[in-house]
């Protein structure tokens, strides 16, 4: 059976790449060794790990004054990661709170700052991006952090925010290489690989050059994003496979004509569902039509006493993982770059048949 998986993270990936990867699983390219095996300082993983750098600098048009690094920790490690490099003598952080990711940012940038959250979509049960007009931010801030798109609540920035010399620094995790974007607009964009670049245990770190020098002077060495810059990120062992299966992803999403043309297919995919979930009372979308994302798409049935059938009658049609998270109840639909459109189609005609047996 043809199987969709609807998966927020880990999620899907391009079968193009796992078939590759299968191939290559024994004897990379001839080396007679997998690329686990592989020293992360040997030749062959250092042109792994090159041309993954150098694709993701093209996808995404990086300038060079940019460091990109490969790192272990996730993007709740950055929570933490963030601020510990970014300080320096500041005592202040501003935050947009759009929601649940935002909220474990905030979090955590506590323990190592004081946060002013300069704006926050709480009175709307996170359902929209407040209006940069409505941003009330410090003097002296030492960046402002946004997540570009929360995952859970589906609500994602169509906008890149102004906050003038201050550094914007993006949560982008589950939107990444989804659409294109000024890198130049950002200090830093900093996400975990799981939910659109690769499997797991690689966290991209994004970061103007000139920004290195803020480190606390506890930030941890493999966390140091300076020192991890004049080591080509190995100064510890990176997440060497992570990284090989991400550089699969970027070749792939090359292939496919970049982040443009990967761009039109997710804004296909997402209007298919968005329209349809609008076109009927039995579901129901709650962000505004304006700030929805395009990679995360919750929707609840109005009687939630169906949730279980619903949930039940898709993977037996073999769409997976479209439980909503555990904080809102209700679906998700993930439908990342790596879904092709005809698992959305399966979709939004699984979901009118129901409604038709239960409407
Ligand atoms: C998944 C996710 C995280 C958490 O990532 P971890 O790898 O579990 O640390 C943080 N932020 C966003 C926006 C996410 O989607």
């Amino acid at each position: 059976m043809q199987v969709f998986n609807f998966s927020a993270g880990p999620a899907v990936l391009p079968k193009e790449v796992l078939k590759r990867a299968a191939d290559e699983m024994l004897d990379w390219h001839g080396s007679g060794m997998s690329v686990m095996e592989m020293s992360h300082r040997g030749k062959e993983f250092i042109s792994i790990a090159h041309k993954a750098e150098a694709d993701l600098r093209t996808l995404l048009a990086i300038p060079a004054d940019y460091a990109v690094l490969f790192l272990q920790g996730g993007a709740i490690g950055e929570n933490a990661i963030v601020p510990m490099n970014l300080l320096g003598d500041r005592k202040t952080i501003d935050f947009v709170n759009t929601g649940e990711w935002s909220k474990k940012s905030i979090k955590e940038a506590k323990k190592y700052a004081q946060v002013n959250v300069a704006a926050s979509a709480e009175d709307r049960n996170f359902t929209y991006v407040p209006a940069r007009e409505t941003w009330k931010l410090s003097k002296d801030a030492a960046y402002v952090h946004v997540c570009t798109n929360e995952t859970i609540g589906g609500v994602e920035y169509q906008w890149t925010p102004d906050v003038g010399n201050v550094p914007l620094v993006a949560d982008m995790s589950s939107h990444i290489l989804s659409r294109p974007i000024d890198v130049s607009r950002y200090g830093v964009i900093y996400g975990g690989a799981q939910k659109n670049v690769g499997p797991a245990g690689l966290t991209l770190v994004i970061a103007r050059r000139s920004l290195l020098d803020r480190a606390l002077p506890i930030t941890p060495s493999a966390f140091h994003w300076k020192e991890q810059a004049e080591n080509e990120s190995m100064l510890n062992t990176p997440p060497t496979y992570a990284i090989y299966i991400a550089g699969l992803v970027f070749e792939w999403l090359l292939a496919q004509g970049g982040v443009a043309a990967i761009e039109k297919k997710n804004i296909a995919k997402a209007k298919l569902l968005y329209d349809y979930l609008d076109s009927t009372e039995f579901y129901r979308n709650p962000v505004a039509k304006s700030d929805r994302s395009r990679m995360n798409v919750p929707f609840k049935l109005r009687d939630e006493k169906l949730d279980a059938e619903f949930l039940k009658g898709a993977e037996a049609r073999g769409m997976l993982q479209l439980k909503g998270h555990r904080s809102v109840g209700g679906m998700r639909a993930s439908i990342y770059n790596a879904m092709p459109i005809e698992g959305v189609q399966a979709l939004v005609n699984y979901m009118r048949e129901f409604e038709k047996r239960h409407g």
